[in-house]
């Protein structure tokens, strides 16, 4: 059969749940738990501002692009060329170009940071633990940012 290229391995970033969407698709229903979910890859060129951006797919801020989101979700990974701020982050493997900014908390199994990327600010929960589990907390990403936010590690006594 030929129709290999056409589906993909996606898991809801929801319910954690795996399935196999057809490669075209952008929005749909979870099979599992019935929410609609972004499966596309998320491409960032200009400004983007967003309460969330969440996708079972990865994202890619291009390098004149500028992503400022609360909340960013990408289960397939994130690669960042340009500039990234946000409160919190849980994703795949993430990888920081040179001439990359970074700002905010990130839960993810890996990460590349190039000689000439810079890390702003953020707390960073690293390490192949998250492989599997990396969705395990998504259900209720507007708690994990108000946990992830408090700036207590960075200064001892405002
Ligand atoms: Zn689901």
């Amino acid at each position: 059969m030929f129709t290999i290229r056409s589906q993909r391995s996606v898991r809801c970033y929801r319910c954690q749940a795996p399935f196999v969407a057809s490669a075209r698709a952008i929005v749909l229903t979870c099979p599992h738990c019935y929410q609609r979910v972004h499966i596309e890859d998320v491409i960032v060129r200009g400004n983007h501002h967003a309460n969330s951006v969440e996708t079972c797919g990865k994202i890619l801020v291009a390098p004149r692009g500028w992503l400022m989101a609360g909340v960013v979700i990408a289960a397939g990974g994130i690669e960042v060329l340009g500039r990234l701020h946000a409160k919190y982050v849980q994703s795949g493997p993430v990888f920081l170009a040179a001439g990359a900014t970074w700002r905010g908390s990130l839960l993810a199994p890996s990460i590349v940071i190039e000689p000439g990327a810079s890390v702003e600010d953020g707390l960073f929960d690293i390490g192949p633990r998250h492989e599997a589990g990396a969705l395990m907390k998504i259900a209720k990403p507007a708690q994990l940012a108000d946990i992830a936010s408090t700036p207590n590690r960075k200064s001892a006594v405002a």
